[in-house]
């Protein structure tokens, strides 16, 4: 059996992240059929816009892509592709799992977080103007159909994982109406999983100290989009770094994969960049497509070529390059 699946390199490192990525889930033995589409920068010259239709035409026909990190510019410019690509999918749910991992040198050893991240609303829907030249307004959009369904997904996410609790993250002190109503859709949700998955809740600034404090004491987290972009960021240096976090953007009929992290310019084509995120979010898509076995072939074999520490990049402390590493996971996947 051949999977049809989208691969978008991306910008600035995407395109050598991509490369190892398709070399260690080859090695799986699995039959990939890649439709190779670009995206981002390149395409604001050849074709006018960083997000060209096709793309969205493939991954609808395909319903899976893997996806590089996309330049987004900052201030002005276009609307950036990540959320372009959310909001024409519906890929409603950013899960960013964050794991500790052996050999990589953090002040925790046993973080274990699922952040799910509500990905369609919120601040991120970009409705911003001038009020005259010297003020500007965002807003803000939260709804209970969204809410609802994000929180649904999480606990649905929890009972199939085996997980053991829930927090919804908010502000609802100060936001009453937004973050309430997000609140009063995660306890809305929460009890229909009553004796199932405890659930409690947190206001967001405190939940980056108690993150920071006791990571531990967390299992699953649920936020709505701008808290979410941010906590996961911090869970993710709370494991390692953004070289090691991976993410799954999903909805009812397409998914796509992607690191936490973005494009990084100063390492892009210098073989420098740590590529464990793009391998650990294609074993997220594996995991999707039902290839299980092979996801955890994917994931023991990254661990263990870090756990070695010989064959590491720079952010792991290592001199290794993003293709040595590749080629390390790589052998690895194919003697598991
Ligand atoms: P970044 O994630 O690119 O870089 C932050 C820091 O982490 C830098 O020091 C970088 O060198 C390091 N880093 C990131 N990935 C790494 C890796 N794989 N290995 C080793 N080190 C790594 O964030 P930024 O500098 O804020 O953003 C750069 C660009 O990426 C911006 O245009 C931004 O909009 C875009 N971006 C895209 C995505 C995406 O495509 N999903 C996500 C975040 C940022």
């Amino acid at each position: 059996m051949t999977y049809p699946v989208t691969l978008i390199p991306g910008d600035g490192i995407g395109p050598e992240l991509a490369d190892a990525t398709v070399l260690v889930l080859e090695a799986t033995g699995i039959g990939f059929e890649w439709d190779v589409q670009s995206a981002g920068e390149a395409t604001i010259a050849t074709e006018g816009t960083p997000l060209p239709e096709r793309v969205l035409d493939s991954i609808r026909r395909t319903g899976v892509a893997i996806k590089g990190p996309i330049t987004t510019p900052v201030g002005s410019g276009f609307r950036s592709v990540n959320v372009g690509l959310r909001a024409a999918l519906d890929l409603y749910a950013n899960v960013r799992p964050a794991h500790s991992m052996a050999g990589v040198e953090t002040r925790y050893a046993n973080v274990d977080l699922i952040i799910v991240r509500e990905n369609t609303e919120d601040l991120y829907l970009g409705i911003e103007h001038r009020v005259g030249p010297d003020a500007a307004e965002s807003i803000k959009i939260i709804t209970r159909a969204a809410s609802q369904r994000i929180a649904r997904y999480a606990f649905e996410y929890a009972v199939a994982n085996g997980r053991r609790k829930v927090t919804a993250v908010h502000k609802a002190n100060i936001m009453k109406l937004s973050d309430g109503l997000f609140l009063e859709s995660c306890q809305q949700i929460a009890a229909e999983y009553e004796g199932r998955v405890a659930f409690e809740d947190r206001i967001v600034d405190n939940m980056c100290m108690q993150l920071v404090q006791k990571p531990e004491l967390y299992d699953m987290l649920v936020l709505p989009n701008l808290y979410g972009d941010i906590v996961s960021d911090l869970a993710a240096g709370l494991v390692g770094g953004l070289g090691v976090a991976p993410g799954a953007n999903i909805g009812e009929r397409a998914a796509v994969f992607e690191a936490v992290h973005g494009s990084a310019p100063k390492y892009a084509g210098l073989d420098k960049a740590n590529p464990t995120a793009l391998i650990l979010s294609g074993a997220l898509m594996l995991r999707h497509m039902g290839e299980t076995g092979a996801a955890t072939r994917v994931e023991t074999a990254v661990r263990s070529v870090i756990a070695e520490g010989t064959t590491v990049t720079y952010d792991l402390g290592g001199s290794a390059g993003t293709r040595a590493f590749a080629a390390a996971v790589a052998s690895r996947v194919r003697e598991g």
